[in-house]
C-alpha cells in the first residue's frame, strides 16, 4: 500500500485543511421534517440520546420529546484514555452536566427506565412513572459488568496496581496513578480484554501501548514485563489492525507477550494475583501482577437485556443492522452502544448513525419505509506512543474505510495523535448537538 503518512512538520502544513475537513458535516442524508405532534421518548442522555434529541427538536418542531436518564453528569468517555495514561491531568475535561446539554423544549425525566412494554407503547421508570410513547429511541449505552470479576472492589482502583480505563473519570485518574507508580519501579503488568463485545475495543490496546511508552520514558524497561491476555484468538476484530498492532508491539522496548484463550474471572487484590479461565476447556490459571488493567464484560443494560422483549439472542437491542429500526417493532429505533450491530460501539458510530435513525424515524412517522442505511462505520485513533497514533476507520464488514486524505490508517502519525488529543472533543460536542 502506498504510504500516505505525514510527519509533524508536514502535518503543520496541512493543519488548516485538516481542521476544515473535520469541521464539515459529512452527513449527506436528507433532513426529513414533519409538523406532526407525536410523543417521542428517548432512553439515555449519553452521546447517542443527546445527538438524536437535538436533531429531532429541529426537525420535528411540534413533537413532544422526553428524555429519560437518572445520570446528572455527562462524560466525554473518549477522554478517559488520555486521563488514564497521564496525558490529561484534570478530570473536569471529561465532565459536563446534562441540564446544559439537553436541548430547550425537551423534557427530562431524571431517573432510569426500568422496563419497556413495546406492545403497550410504554416505558416504566424505576419509581413506577409510566411514560406512553408513539416512537421510542433506545440509547442506553451498555453496562460494565465489573461484578462478574470475583474479588474485585471497584473502589480499589488506583491501589495495589489496579486499573481500568472504562469506569468513570475518577477511575481513569486512579488508573493513571497506578500506572505512574508502576512505571517508576517496573515489574509485571497484566493487560486484559473482555469476553463480550466492547465499547471502544481499541482502548485496551491504547492502554498497552501507552503503558509500554511510560515504562520506556521512565527508564525501567529492563525491570519490566507486559503480558496481554485475550479470551479469544484475536486482540482486535479487524484483522489488518490486529496484525499491525502485534507487529508494532514486537518492536517496543518492552514487547507485550500475548496469551490467547485467557478470560479474566477474578483477582486477589491483596496478593496481586489474577485468575483466568480458558473459555473452551474451563482450565484455570493464576498470574502474579504488579499492575493490572481490567476490562470487564459488557452487556446491554437490564432494561433491554432482561426487562423488555427487545433484545437479540446475545442480549443487545435487536435492530436491523442498516436502518437501525427494531426488527419487530417499527416505532422503535436503537442508537449507540446498546445496538446489536456488528462492532460499532464508538462515538464515531453515533456520529454516522444518528442522521440515519432520525431520518428513518421521521419517514416511519410519515408512513414511508426507512430508506437511509448505516454501513457500520467505526473509527478510533489508536495511541501508539506519546505524540503518535493511528487513525483506524472501518465499516461493519471490517474493511478499512479511511476518510481523511494523506492519513494512512495503519501508519502512526502525529496528525492522528493531534486528532485524539485536541480535535476529538470539539468534534464529539458537534455530534452531541446534532450538527455533524
Ligand atoms: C475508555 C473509552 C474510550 C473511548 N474512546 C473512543 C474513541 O477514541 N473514539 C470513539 O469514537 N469512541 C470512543 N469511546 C466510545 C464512546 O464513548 C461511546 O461509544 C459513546 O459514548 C456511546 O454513546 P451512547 O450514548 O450509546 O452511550 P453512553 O454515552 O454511555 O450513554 C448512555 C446513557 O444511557 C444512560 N442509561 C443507562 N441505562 C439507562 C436506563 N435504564 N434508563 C435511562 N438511561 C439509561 C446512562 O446513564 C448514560 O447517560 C470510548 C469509550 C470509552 C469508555
Amino acid at each position: 500500500m502506498k504510504d500516505f503518512s505525514i510527519n509533524r512538520r508536514q502535518f503543520l502544513q496541512f493543519t488548516a485543511a485538516g481542521v476544515a475537513a473535520a469541521a464539515l458535516p459529512f452527513s449527506t442524508i436528507q433532513a426529513e421534517t414533519s409538523q406532526k405532534n407525536a410523543r417521542i421518548v428517548i432512553l439515555g442522555c449519553g452521546l447517542a440520546g443527546l445527538a438524536a434529541a437535538h436533531r429531532l427538536r429541529r426537525q420535528l418542531p411540534n413533537a413532544q420529546i422526553t428524555m429519560v436518564d437518572g445520570k446528572w453528569e455527562h462524560n466525554y468517555q473518549p477522554g478517559y484514555t488520555l486521563v488514564a495514561t497521564g496525558v490529561w491531568r484534570d478530570t473536569n475535561m471529561v465532565k459536563a452536566n446534562n441540564d446544559k446539554l439537553i436541548p430547550k423544549g425537551v423534557r427530562w425525566i431524571q431517573e432510569a427506565a426500568a422496563e419497556i412494554q413495546p406492545d403497550a407503547q410504554m416505558v416504566i421508570t424505576h419509581s413506577g412513572n409510566k411514560l406512553p410513547y408513539d416512537y421510542l429511541i433506545v440509547a442506553t449505552g451498555l453496562r460494565l459488568a465489573y461484578d462478574e470479576i470475583e474479588g474485585l472492589d471497584i473502589l480499589s482502583f488506583g491501589q495495589n496496581g489496579l486499573a481500568s480505563v472504562y469506569h468513570s473519570p475518577e477511575t481513569a485518574m486512579a488508573s493513571w496513578h497506578a500506572m505512574d507508580a508502576f512505571r517508576k519501579k517496573g515489574g509485571r503488568a497484566i493487560m486484559t480484554l473482555a469476553p463480550t463485545d466492547m465499547k471502544c475495543a481499541g482502548a485496551p490496546l491504547k492502554m498497552t501501548f501507552m503503558l509500554a511508552d511510560r515504562i520506556r520514558q521512565a527508564g525501567t524497561a529492563g525491570a519490566s514485563q507486559v503480558d496481554f491476555f485475550a479470551p479469544k484468538t484475536t486482540i482486535f476484530s479487524v484483522k489488518p489492525v490486529a496484525d499491525k498492532v502485534l507487529a508494532l508491539w514486537k518492536t517496543l522496548e518492552v514487547a507485550p507477550q500475548v496469551h490467547y484463550h485467557h478470560q479474566l474471572v477474578g483477582v486477589d487484590m491483596d496478593k496481586q494475583t489474577a485468575y483466568f479461565r480458558q473459555p473452551e476447556t474451563g482450565e484455570q490459571s493464576s498470574e502474579h501482577y504488579d499492575f493490572i488493567h481490567i476490562v470487564p464484560p459488557m452487556y446491554a443494560p437490564d432494561v433491554v437485556f432482561k426487562n423488555s422483549d427487545l433484545a437479540n439472542a446475545n442480549g443487545w437491542l435487536n435492530v436491523h443492522s442498516e436502518t437501525l429500526q427494531h426488527s419487530k417493532y417499527p416505532n422503535i429505533f436503537g442508537l449507540g452502544d446498546v445496538n446489536g450491530t456488528v462492532r460499532g460501539k464508538t462515538a464515531a458510530t453515533v456520529k454516522k448513525s444518528t442522521p440515519v435513525v432520525v431520518h428513518n424515524l421521521i419517514r416511519t412517522m410519515n408512513g414511508q419505509a426507512p430508506d437511509a442505511l448505516f454501513d457500520g462505520y467505526t473509527s478510533c485513533p489508536l495511541l501508539v506512543r506519546e505524540g503518535e497514533a493511528m487513525l483506524v476507520e472501518f465499516n461493519g464488514k471490517g474493511d478499512l474505510t479511511p476518510t481523511i486524505p494523506l492519513v494512512n490508517p495503519l501508519q502512526p502519525s502525529y496528525f492522528a495523535w493531534y486528532l485524539e488529543e485536541v480535535m476529538l472533543k470539539p468534534a464529539y460536542m458537534t455530534v452531541l448537538r446534532g450538527r455533524a
